[in-house]
């Protein structure tokens, strides 16, 4: 078989610019700056407008089996790596290479890539051959990655984020729980610039949501990066009795060494791998002692050729493994896999407006029922293009074929 040609289309997803009463704790957080001040909703101008994109590849071959995959939460950049650096590699090769292609995008992109866009860019065409493979052969990706471990997967809610309204946040949880999950991630609103009126906030945010969901659900918490080492230690202390399943990246990506003490300061779990690249990254981390819970984003990480060597990695240190994301890839690695109990799932419902482009663009993805989600024994990775969505969020498109000696034409 032969990789004959990739479609590559970038999708955006114009956001509305109203000011919006929810928001998440960010990099941007280490330092006060009142116009951008979690505790000061006064400013219009407080929530970062922008766009969301992605872009999707669809790989064609000779014998009629295509692939699709996409770029985590993409840069349209990616279109670029894949157009110059990436395509010329790939056209014209036997899709079932996987190791092979894999290494020489890699090695070829290595003074551009390691981490970032061109890592993403290759993780987007990496899936999509996987999702060949799984037709070709008639087979779902779970099967060639070591077949079912359960019949179904158990969903969290990855959704609550940080709002002024206390009692709509617990209603929103609660909600959750009326849905039939029994695991929720929320969000903290406030980082070391809102200094200790935002730790009160913080715990103030995670004690509404235990109250409204009892004890008997897990309940996570995200920091999205938005602290340093010593608000960490300091916030997540103050709320250890509240019980939270993983304290999520409360720190930089490359800040291995402090993940590593934070997590030895405290009790509760902490995860992180979300932002974090590669074998050899997940390598890093894992050596540092730096995380309880390993988070890798398959889409941006390498794709399921590395996830399959990051998941090995985890399992060797006796580690859990819960991907980031809510795509179908995520759930057959998941499947597979006796590390992984979670996947994460973001509601349709929640408060979060954003995202429709990410929960359309594919028919299929892993939608939870009461909780739970069950993966598709379709071959490859059951999911199709969705060409209504493509149209209606394509800000670009290319069509990348190879000729008859394989070359990029
Ligand atoms: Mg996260």
């Amino acid at each position: 078989m032969r990789i004959t040609q990739i479609d590559v289309h970038s999708l955006v997803e114009p956001t509305n610019g109203s000011p919006r009463d929810w928001w998440s704790t960010t990099p941007l957080d280490v330092l006060y700056d009142p116009r951008v001040s979690h505790l000061d909703r006064r400013q219009p101008g407080a929530e970062r407008a922008g766009v969301i994109s992605n872009v999707v590849v669809q790989v064609h071959t000779d014998e009629g089996f295509t692939g699709v995959g996409n770029v985590g939460v993409g840069s349209p950049a990616a279109a670029t790596v894949i157009e110059h650096h990436l395509a010329p590699l790939v056209l014209g090769r036997d899709p079932f290479d996987l190791e092979s292609l894999w290494q020489t995008m890699y090695r070829h992109t290595l003074s551009i890539g390691r981490k970032g866009v061109a890592v993403e860019a290759l993780s987007a065409i990496d899936i999509a051959l996987w999702d060949i493979l799984g037709k070709a052969t008639g087979q779902p990706v779970y099967n060639l990655l070591g077949g079912r471990t359960r019949t179904a997967i158990r969903a969290y809610a990855s959704q609550c984020y940080a709002r002024e309204d206390l009692d709509a946040l617990a209603a929103e949880a609660r909600g959750y729980v009326e849905q039939g999950f029994t695991a929720i991630k929320m969000r903290f609103g406030y980082g070391p610039g809102d200094g200790r009126r935002g730790m009160a906030r913080n715990r103030e945010l995670v004690a509404t949501v235990r109250e409204a969901i009892g004890t008997d659900v897990e309940l996570a918490a995200e920091a999205y990066m938005g602290w340093d080492e010593i608000y960490a230690i300091a916030m997540i202390r103050m709320v250890e009795d509240l019980g939270l399943a993983w304290v999520e990246e409360p720190v930089l990506p490359d800040r291995i060494d402090a993940y590593a003490r934070i997590r030895r300061s405290v009790s509760t779990p902490i995860s992180g791998g979300e932002h974090e690249f590669t074998l050899q990254g997940f390598h890093q981390l894992l050596q540092a002692g730096a995380v309880d819970i390993v988070q890798p984003d398959v889409n941006r990480m390498g794709g399921i050729t590395e996830a399959r060597k990051v998941w090995a990695l985890a399992e060797a240190h006796g580690l859990r493994v819960v991907p980031h994301g809510n795509q179908a890839h995520n759930a057959h690695l998941i499947m597979a896999s006796f590390s992984s109990p979670l996947i994460e799932i973001f509601p349709d419902d929640g408060v979060r407006p954003g995202y429709k482009l990410h929960h359309e663009f594919f028919d299929g993805e892993p939608r939870a029922k009461a909780g739970w989600v069950e993966t598709s024994d379709r071959p490859g990775l059951g999911i199709e293009l969705n060409h209504d969505a493509i149209e209606r969020y394509r800000a670009a498109e290319l069509t990348l074929r190879a000729d008859a000696s394989g070359a990029l034409a």
